[in-house]
């Protein structure tokens, strides 16, 4: 088969072999002959390539990785110049070292990188270079100049990150192989916009008060890492960021003697790589024997906390439950806590979990991983009225929808489905679903003794939702 025809086919087996409801949307990609790539065609860009990975790989659900991931995306953003541009952070459970930035600050990490980074400076290096990418429009503009027309050049860099993620091998079979490579090199990864993405990336880290060493330090782990180990295909960041001992070098010359001063590290990022190394390990006994064998003095809170966490995926909650009160008494961090909750809810103690998580509530309102727990722990002791009030007021100032799955959970609980459709119908549009959506309010008004407000309100949504999909059957169409 001609190259070009395989990877056509290949591309198009990819994006139909998803799920159904990436599937459903699907129209979104839009009319090949179409150049012209508008800030709501990108916007459509960036929700189709969002789900298109979430339905194609393993995301990490962790409430404290995501939290901890999009904070400090946050605060980097705003950092930026493009303070109030919305992005997208989210972690895939991939082993290889990669970081991506896809169309309309979709930016994505695998576990990998995450786990290789040795400090927060570090990964906030990476996540500060690819938020430039964003903010310096590298992808946006690579998708208008170039002479491939954005649709196909989506699709391509979406295949790119797709087989990268499953398999090393064959994405690099796809990148280096016929057009694909060509069109890559096109894309957003010239070495002008490295540059450009490595210096800005520099002045955004120093503006938030993050040690900028750590991006070039990173960058020369790999590039040693990949000389010496020869794992280059553990490494697709490599591939998709190529480095140079000048361009670090270049980097570091960069950084002002005062900046060398500043904090190149947390313990939040310790404790969220540790939950990651955790979930991403094989064998928890394993982790648990590791741990036990090198640190028998117990004074690293690290490693300590580690350790309980691995208890509890290993099924040793007395143990788990035990370490995590020992340290919970000498450290007072809300995760320490919130792991002693997850372990009393592992050993079946749902009363003693809910004390805890109802003490963290008062102590952390409105924090997004102690309010998500503290109401699943609500709904299971048939408290769900209390729950239903915790996620409204989460809703003030966080639309995020795990905040609506589970309200419609605590809604399913009270029998209220025409509610807990309309919360999932919110969670389905926040994910870039809105055929899903329409058809949950649909499902929503066909449930029995509706009252006329409630009829009314869903029938507006309903509206708002078609005139959505209109909008985009339009823009697709161009
Ligand atoms: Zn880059």
């Amino acid at each position: 088969m001609h190259p070009k025809t395989y990877l056509r086919t290949f591309i198009s087996i990819l994006l139909l072999n998803v799920s159904p409801y990436s599937k459903a949307e699907l129209p979104v990609l839009g009319d090949p002959t179409q150049q012209e790539l508008t800030p709501y065609r990108e916007h459509l860009m960036g929700n189709q390539f969002y789900r298109t990975i979430k339905a194609s790989v393993p995301f990490v659900t962790d409430l404290e990785v995501n939290d901890y991931m999009t904070n400090l995306g946050q605060k980097l953003i705003s950092h930026s110049s493009q303070p109030d541009k919305k992005i997208r952070i989210f972690v895939i459970k991939v082993a290889n070292i990669n970081a991506f930035a896809g169309p309309d600050a979709n930016i994505g990490f695998h576990t990998g990188l995450i786990i290789s980074a040795k400090n927060e400076s570090e990964l906030a290096g990476v996540m500060a270079h690819e938020i430039s990418h964003v903010t310096q429009r590298h992808l946006a503009r690579a998708m208008t100049e170039s002479n491939v027309n954005p649709a196909t050049m989506f699709a391509t860099i979406l295949a790119g990150i797709l087989v990268a993620s499953q398999n090393p091998e064959a994405g690099a079979a796809i990148i280096y192989g016929g057009s694909a490579a060509l069109m890559q090199s096109q894309i957003n990864f010239t070495r002008a916009n490295e540059h450009e993405a490595d210096r800005i990336g520099i002045a955004v880290l120093t503006d938030a008060g993050i040690n900028p060493e750590g991006m070039a330090g990173f960058f020369e782990t790999l590039l040693q890492k990949s000389e010496t180990d020869n794992i280059i295909a553990k490494m697709e960041y490599l591939r998709t960021h190529p480095l140079s001992t000048t361009r670090i070098a270049e980097a570091r010359n960069r950084i002002t003697p005062k900046d060398r001063h500043l904090p190149d590290d947390s313990l939040d990022f310790q404790l969220m790589r540790a939950r990651i190394l955790v979930e991403m390990s094989n064998s928890a006994q394993q982790l648990i024997n590791q741990i036990e064998q090198f640190n028998a003095d117990k004074v690293n809170l690290v490693s300590q906390y580690t350790l309980g966490i691995a208890y509890i995926k290993n099924k040793q909650t007395d143990k788990a439950i035990r370490l995590l009160s020992e340290i919970s008494q000498s450290n007072s961090h809300p995760w320490i806590e919130l792991a002693l909750a997850d372990a009393y809810r592992a050993a079946e103690k749902d009363s003693l979990a809910l004390t805890t998580l109802k003490k963290l509530n008062t102590l952390f309102p409105n924090y997004l991983p102690v309010s998500i727990r503290y109401a699943e722990s609500l709904i299971s002791a048939k408290q769900s009225e209390e729950a239903i009030s915790l996620l409204n007021l989460q809703l003030r100032t966080k639309k995020q929808p795990i905040v609506y799955n589970t309200l419609a959970k605590a809604y399913f609980s009270k029998g209220q489905t025409s509610l807990a459709l309309e919360a999932t119908s919110y969670e389905y549009e926040l994910e870039g679903y809105t055929n899903l959506a329409i058809q949950q309010i649909n499902n929503a008004l066909r449930q029995p003794e509706l009252n006329k407000l409630t009829i009314q309100r869903l029938e507006s949504r309903k509206q708002e939702l078609h005139l959505q999909i209109q909008k985009q059957r339009k823009e697709s169409r161009g």
